[in-house]
């Protein structure tokens, strides 16, 4: 599937192709850490399918326990958090950041990873209180 997407400033704007049924909720602390949320959501690119049409990301990269290395790309002027992808030589797949991703809609997400570090309330998310916007 084709997608689009863009910061939340627009200075970057991206196509790429996706892989529906490689999207999901990653539950991982960096995950956590890196969005300032509870977990997040990606989709899996097409081997190097991600085009930048405006403005370049700033890439952060990211050590895990591992050792393995990951580039974390994003917005130098906004902040917003637009892929991940592999270090180095070779194919790049990108997981892309939903959020960013005007076809989120279409994008649900099929498998959860990394629940040994899900947020404990998200089970009962159904059960809070609910709002239109901000009451
Ligand atoms: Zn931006
Ligand atoms: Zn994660």
């Amino acid at each position: 599937m084709n997608i689009t997407g863009s910061c939340h400033c627009g200075e970057l704007v991206f196509t790429a192709r996706v892989d529906t049924e490689k999207v999901m909720v990653c539950h991982c602390t960096d995950c956590q850490v890196l969005s300032a949320s509870a977990f997040r959501t990606v989709v899996m690119s097409e081997p190097n399918e991600l085009t930048f049409n405006k403005g370049t990301p700033k890439e952060y990269i990211k050590i895990a326990e591992s050792g393995n290395e990951r580039a974390q790309g994003f917005c130098q002027n906004c902040g917003t958090a637009i892929y991940a992808t592999s270090v180095g030589e070779g194919d790049r797949v990108y997981g892309i950041r939903v959020g960013c991703v005007d076809q989120k809609a279409e994008l649900s997400p099929k498998i959860q990873i990394w629940c040994q570090s899900k947020v404990t309330w998200l089970n009962d998310i159904n059960n809070m209180k609910a709002f239109s916007k901000t009451p």
